[in-house]
């Protein structure tokens, strides 16, 4: 597959990635491997196309960003198809993916429509500025690096660009290394719809290669990077140098707390989306179960029962309930994540197996402790249940607060005044009552505390990063009225 970069055409039979199928190991494609130097070009044309995109009035921006919604959801099954292929996750939530972005694409161009200044009440201050008028206007801060991870690449990709474009900024997207295709057609959809060439380009390239030539560049206003929170800590302290601002959404090891009053049935199905969703590839998935030592026996025996019961194969397949991973070195990584856990005392109850090239049988771990990396700061990207108990609310919330992250959070309990209390106590940055953390809206404020991330993303909430606030002084224009 080509790159459009610069305006110009990148070709792939330059030095190249390869794309696989991670399902069946089949080479799908190839992107370029650009260099340092197109990296300099890229930003370079992006400042040029910024310009363009922001001297288009609001209404036209928006109208071509709608245009380009509609595109891609017009191209749904193709796309899906492809970002299925290529990730190994499920069709169905392949194709979701690409209804998030038109989503958030309609949400952020109303909001942008709506971005108001502020004027300032004159004679309020004790200086000799009473005729001066002072309004405020948000403008673009100009060309925003948006940094994607693997297991939604897509829909995160939305969450950038939707409030990036429609506040009239520039986008340098960075797709994953493993499956950067579905981006690069989406691209070519803005392009289609009318954004200008310059203000909207894809970079293809390892991180490790291109990463700080385009997150260290003066060109670059703003960083927008999901993914680890080691590659997140590098971008933050590679970026300073410039004072460059960064947003950032990072790893997790959600807590799922269930109360001895909790609904158990309901707990289940809820354990089930929040760690199987995605082969368990989520941020906010649930990594921690910590369970009331009455109910421990009833969860765990559910859970057994209901994951025995769920089909995992062939991605392509409707039928199916849990897809493949990211690649075979990532099923495996989990597999070893496993063995460290039970090393370090904890039972394999169910599940673990590899099977084919990429999939996993989902785990259930008991005997964990707080003691455990697994209960602390290994985050597992895999369908892994690690099971621990306790007697006392405290000691629950020592447990889910013991860890450096703090993404979401979950709580389950009938009495909701108990539920809300212990959530106030819980460091994260959302916690859902009964329902897994696996929960996130278009509009919510999503992100971390701790180093689970900095900043919030979802449309409630940004535009104005995307923004500065600039104050225009009027001097002597004003009457004594
Ligand atoms: P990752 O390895 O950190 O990669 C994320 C992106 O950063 C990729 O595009 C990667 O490119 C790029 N990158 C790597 N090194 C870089 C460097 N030195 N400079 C600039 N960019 C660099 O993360 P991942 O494995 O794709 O994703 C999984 C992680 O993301 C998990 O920890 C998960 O919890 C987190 N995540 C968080 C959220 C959230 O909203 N909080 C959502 C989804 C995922 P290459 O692919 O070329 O290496």
């Amino acid at each position: 597959m080509y790159v459009q970069l610069g305006g110009g055409t990148v070709e792939k039979e330059r030095e190249a990635l390869t794309v696989f199928d991670p399902t069946t190991g089949e080479a799908i494609d190839t992107v370029p491997a650009l260099t340092k130097a197109d990296i300099d070009r890229a930003v370079e044309t992006a400042a040029e196309g910024q310009r363009e995109w922001a001297a288009k009035p609001q209404t036209e921006r928006n109208r071509i960003l709608r245009h380009f919604a509609e595109l891609l959801l017009s191209r749904r099954a193709e796309l899906g198809e492809l970002l299925c292929r290529e990730n190994g996750k499920r069709i169905a939530e392949a194709e979701e993916e690409f209804d998030t972005v038109a989503a958030l694409v309609e949400s952020y161009c109303d909001k942008a429509s709506h971005l108001y200044g502020v004027s300032l009440p004159n004679g309020t201050d004790a200086t000799n500025c009473h005729g001066d008028m002072i309004v405020t206007r948000h403008e673009p801060v100009g060309v925003v690096a948006c940094l994607l991870p693997f297991n939604f690449p897509v829909e995160l990709c939305g969450h950038k660009i939707a409030p990036a474009l429609a506040a009239g900024n520039a986008v340098i997207i960075k797709p994953p290394s493993d499956c950067p295709l579905a981006i690069i057609r989406l691209v070519d959809c803005l392009h289609e719809a009318g954004v200008p060439a310059g203000a909207a380009q894809v970079v293809t390239g390892r991180g490790s290669v291109i990463g700080d030539t385009l997150v260290s560049h003066p060109g670059i206003a703003a960083i927008t990077m999901t993914g680890g929170t080691e590659t997140g800590a590098h971008i933050a302290e590679v970026a300073a140098k410039n004072l460059t601002r960064c947003y950032f959404e990072l790893g997790g090891n959600d807590a799922f707390v269930v109360m001895d009053d909790a609904d158990i049935d309901w707990t289940i199905g809820q354990a089930l989306e929040g760690r199987a969703n995605n082969a368990g590839q989520v941020c906010c998935a649930s990594k921690r179960f910590i369970v009331h030592e009455s109910v421990f026996g009833a969860f765990t025996d559910k859970l057994i029962l209901a994951l025995k019961g769920l089909k995992i194969g062939d991605p392509m397949d409707r039928s199916m309930d849990i897809g493949g991973m990211i690649s075979e070195k990532a099923r495996d990584e989990v597999v070893r994540q496993i063995r460290r856990t039970v090393e370090q005392g904890a039972k394999l109850v169910y599940g673990g197996e590899p099977q084919g090239k990429n999939f996993l049988i989902p785990a259930v771990l008991t005997n964990v402790t707080g003691a455990m990396d697994v209960a602390r700061d290994m985050e597992i990207f895999g369908a892994v249940f690690p099971i621990m108990t306790f007697r006392t609310a405290e000691e629950a919330l020592a447990l889910v607060n013991n860890c450096p992250y703090g993404l979401n959070s979950a709580v389950f309990s009938r009495d909701m005044a108990k539920a809300i209390s212990f959530a106030e106590r819980v460091q994260a940055g959302s916690v859902i009552v009964n329902g897994g953390s696996n929960y996130r809206t278009a509009t919510m404020p999503f992100g971390g505390y701790k180093k689970s991330g900095v900043g919030r993303e979802g449309s409630s909430h940004t535009l104005l990063e995307f923004t500065q606030e600039k104050s225009y002084v009027l001097r002597n224009v004003l009457g004594n009225l």
